[in-house]
């Protein structure tokens, strides 16, 4: 018996113990998951075959460095707009929508685009991944350069092109569009108000020209380089959605970078929780001891790691073959 099935095992004995009506914890319930698995398999119920596809993580770690270079990118600057260049010219040939306005803000107004690159599949419905890949704005002037926040959900997504890319003209599955958002950071305090700028329009638009109806999954990748990475389970997010993305993350091998903590997250993915469409945060929020990295200029590449990106895009990747098949 493995530590883990073992650790399992403790578990579920003392929450057995305990006598109680109340649901287990979430992190009982997916401990005890791990730790009923072999069982599963020898009862014959063998999961179903693997994606099989493996992002390759040293070029998304090489976007990273890429992306980051260019230093500040907060909204409205010239380097933001050399980022929007370098996004663009990686999707050349895809199938390209922008998604421009401009924001009206406590600081006056600010070019927003949302870029989205669609790779159409057979089935009827959309998955949609969504990073950000502006800076935090009140940080200009500093140094800042996000590396992880900004530079990670960025490079995870030019890397999730070329895998969907790769596939071929139309998919087996499901279409799956890849958003990079604008105007994530707030220019300010963060508020309903101030922040989300590129998703609050973005689902705004998708409601009133019926996309929203479409989507059967939207997940959102933030932070998702960090070196240490343990993955939020999200209370804002749908729990079916975080479930079968932990689920992934089992098949890969994973799991123990997810769920450790829980907590309700505000992101990118709320105004298409608040419109009723399935989304998931995949977030990791505790950067550094105590979070001493996140929003400060210590967020640079040494902190991030290939690794780390291969855990998310490999299980998001599986995610993605997973929802294919419901
Ligand atoms: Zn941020």
């Amino acid at each position: 018996m493995c530590l883990l099935c073992l650790l399992g095992t403790v578990i579920l004995f003392s929450s057995c113990s305990r006598a109680t009506d109340k649901q287990p914890t979430v992190q009982s319930q997916s401990v005890l998951r791990s730790a009923l698995e072999p069982l599963d398999v020898k009862s014959g119920n063998t999961p179903p075959a693997h994606a099989d596809s493996h992002i390759d993580s040293k070029r998304a770690f090489q976007y990273t460095r890429e992306v980051t270079a260019f230093g500040e990118r907060y909204i409205g600057n010239e380097n933001h707009k050399k980022l929007e260049r370098y996004i663009v010219d990686h999707i050349k040939g895809d199938e390209v929508e922008d998604n421009a306005f401009t924001a009206d803000t406590v600081k006056g107004k600010f070019p927003i685009r949302n870029i989205i690159a669609k790779f159409p599949g057979s089935k009827d419905g959309i998955i949609v991944i969504m990073g950000h890949y502006d800076t935090n704005y009140p940080l200009r002037g500093t140094g800042y350069v996000g590396a992880n926040d900004g530079g990670s959900s960025t490079a995870i997504l030019l890397e999730f092109a070329n895998q969907l890319r790769a596939g071929g003209k139309k998919r087996a599955g499901y279409s799956v569009w890849l958003v990079w958002t604008d105007g994530e950071e707030a220019v300010k305090n963060w508020t309903a108000t101030d922040s989300l700028y590129g998703a609050r329009h973005l689902a705004e638009k998708w409601e009133k020209d019926g996309t929203l109806k479409k989507i059967k999954a939207l997940m959102v990748m933030d932070m998702i380089g960090d070196a240490d990475l343990n993955i939020d389970r999200d209370t804002n997010s749908t729990a079916w959605l975080l479930d079968l993305i932990h689920s992934a993350a089992e098949r890969e091998g994973y799991q123990s970078h997810f769920y450790a903590r829980e907590g309700p997250i505000e992101d990118d993915h709320l105004p298409f929780v608040q419109r009723g469409v399935p989304s998931a945060d995949v977030i990791d929020l505790d950067y550094g001891y105590n979070n001493v990295f996140h929003h400060t200029p210590q967020d640079m590449m040494d902190k991030v790691s290939a690794k780390s990106l291969e855990i998310v895009g490999d299980t998001i990747m599986e995610t993605i073959h997973m929802l294919d098949q419901r």
